[in-house]
């Protein structure tokens, strides 16, 4: 698949279950007072975070529920500036609710905290961060992310639900592409 057109893989498919098999563990552990669960909701943004929501779902030892939200950073194909519009809001109030918002990848952070910002006012009981990747800049900006897979150098990455021109989300690794994908 892709032949000629991956680079390099960064976090291999088996690197990224043990990494969700690791966080689910942690979070069930966190959303448990006196060894009952909370409510959980998680919600997945759309469409980067898709594989990793539902891998990560089920890897989750405690019940839980999924809603999605499809946002658009308006910005090139590879940076986002910040500005942000709701393609696809959640289906329901989350007023009194746990929520996690499941990411794939946090770069600059302008995306992410604005949708802290967008349902922190929604009035959640709780609102915490899970990303699979986190790039150096996302250090720099104040944007609290408790629960990371990865850390990855600042590379532009695809794979696993992440996408160059909506291509190579079914990938199940994340890897970087070979410079003759951005020329042709
Ligand atoms: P941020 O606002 O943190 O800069 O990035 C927001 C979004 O940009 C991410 O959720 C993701 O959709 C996209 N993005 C950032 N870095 C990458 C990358 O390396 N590869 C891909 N495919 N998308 C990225
Ligand atoms: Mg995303
Ligand atoms: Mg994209």
């Amino acid at each position: 698949m892709y032949e000629g057109e991956i680079a390099s893989v960064l976090v291999t498919e088996q690197q990224i279950q043990d990494k969700i098999n690791e966080l689910a563990k942690q979070i069930a552990v966190d959303y448990a007072r006196d060894g009952v669960h909370c409510d959980l909701l998680l919600v997945g943004v759309l469409k980067g975070a898709v594989m990793f929501m539902t891998d990560f779902a089920r890897a989750l030892p405690m019940p839980t529920q999924l809603e999605f939200m499809a946002v658009s950073s308006y910005g090139s194909a590879t940076s986002s500036s910040g500005v942000v519009r709701i393609l696809k809001d959640l289906d329901r109030d989350i007023a009194g609710k746990h929520v996690l918002i499941v990411e794939d990848i946090v770069d600059s952070g302008l995306t992410l905290s604005w949708l802290l910002k967008n349902l922190a006012s929604r009035n959640p009981a709780s609102l915490e961060v899970c990303s699979l990747l986190r790039k150096p800049d996302a250090v720099k900006v104040d944007v609290p992310v408790r629960y990371v897979g990865f850390d990855i150098p600042n590379e532009f990455v695809v794979g696993y639900g992440l996408d160059y021109a909506e291509r190579y989300r079914d990938l199940p690794y994340i890897g970087t592409l070979d410079p003759k994908v951005y020329s042709s």
